[in-house]
């Protein structure tokens, strides 16, 4: 069987986590988490950018979007083909979340109906580096700044990558990222906001231990505050030991080998594929480096249904990332997002793990190419 993902941990994960366990016996946020924080800032290399980890990258959008938004400027422009998570951290954080379409070929936010989409409520656009593709960065930064709009990057996808020669997360407004078991890098469960906004700073280091001021700098010195002050709703948020001590490990497998890999599986995919008939591939910003956390591409003629069963039938696990967030319930829209709704027919993952071959991908693409015809 070929996995769509797999988390890829072994002996060293777990020793790791046995030193929190047996050698330190802290379990909770401390000395791990200071160290992961501060790998993860010189692996992108921050200058003037802090590094706050919490326990979900769904927990890093949630603390970003409440720390920017207010009773008047609560709406928040997202791409509605993005995981759900997007749009649940956006309710729970009290703001509304403003269904967007993306462009056709790359599959991220479009600019253009992002426009139709601002209001005197908009505090926010969050574009989603869908399949690790940062495309369109500079202009959506630019349409940002020009309509006075925070910017809430969901990089869930994005950690390693590079734009402009820049790693993403060293530049930008806030940007959130996810380590959860597939994701390039995980930390078991995990994710981090990183900023270089101060009442942003400040206000997720406070909220994710339950709005305890100053409590990160204490627990940091082993130490626990039992006089304290609380201003502002809090959670529980913050990452544990053991999650850090995990999370230390992979950021230099990811250094070593995980972007590489992932890199080069990409590059086979794309060899495989990009002359097939009937096969549309995303289209990648240019100034971008690509370590892709999954491998969509788009099957035309409607027959994306038929080769995912073909597929599944030669035990090759597929996905679809993602069902709009705009067709479900919760989300339900009063408007049409036509690129969406027809990507959301034609979009199909392929497996993309660390511990995939090159053989894997040519079987997974001679099946494609097989049935295709
Ligand atoms: C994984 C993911 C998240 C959330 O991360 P978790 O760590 O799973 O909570 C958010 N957005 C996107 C696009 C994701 O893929």
């Amino acid at each position: 069987m070929i996995r769509l993902s797999k988390s890829v941990v072994g002996i060293e994960e777990a020793n790791a986590v046995k030193n929190v366990l047996i050698k330190d016996g802290y379990l909770g946020m401390g000395k791990y988490v200071q160290e992961f924080e501060l790998e993860i800032s010189n692996f992108l290399s921050l200058t003037d950018k802090k590094v706050i980890c919490v326990n979900s990258g769904t927990a890093a959008l949630h603390l970003a979007v409440q720390s920017i938004i207010t009773d008047n400027k609560n709406e928040i422009i997202v791409p509605s083909l993005t995981y759900l998570s997007s749009f649940q951290a956006i309710t729970a954080a009290g703001g509304v979340p403003i269904a967007c379409d993306v462009d056709e070929n790359s599959m991220i936010l479009d600019i253009e109906d992002a426009i139709k989409k601002i209001t005197n409520k908009t505090a926010a656009i969050m574009p989603v580096w869908y399949a690790s593709n940062p495309y369109n960065y500079d202009n959506l930064y630019e349409f940002a700044s020009k309509n006075n709009l925070r910017v809430i990057e969901d990089a869930a996808h994005a950690f390693g990558c590079e734009i402009n020669n820049n790693k993403i997360g060293s530049k930008g407004d806030i940007i959130c990222f996810s380590f959860d078991g597939i994701k390039n890098i995980t930390s078991g469960e995990g994710g981090a906001i990183i900023t270089n906004d101060d009442c942003v700073i400040n206000y997720c280091k406070d909220a994710r231990l339950l709005g305890v001021k100053k409590d990160t700098e204490k627990r940091f010195e082993g130490e626990r505050s039992w006089e304290f002050q609380v201003e502002n709703q809090g959670y529980r948020f913050h990452m544990s030991n053991i999650f850090a001590a995990i999370g230390i490990v992979q950021l230099n497998k990811l250094k070593e080998r995980f972007g590489k890999k992932r890199i080069l599986l990409k590059e086979f995919y794309i060899n495989e594929l990009k002359n097939i008939k009937g096969i549309l591939l995303q289209k990648y910003e240019i100034n971008s480096l690509i370590i892709p956390h999954i491998f969509p591409i788009r099957i035309l003629n409607n027959k994306r249904d038929f080769i995912k069963l073909e597929l599944e039938g030669n035990d090759i696990q597929t996905g679809i990332h993602y069902k709009p967030n705009h067709l479900l319930k919760k989300f339900k829209t009063d408007y049409n997002l036509p690129i969406t709704e027809k990507l959301y027919e034609e979009i199909i993952t392929l497996p993309l793990h660390p511990e995939m071959s090159y053989e894997d991908i040519k079987c997974i693409c001679s099946i494609i190419k097989k049935s295709i015809k």
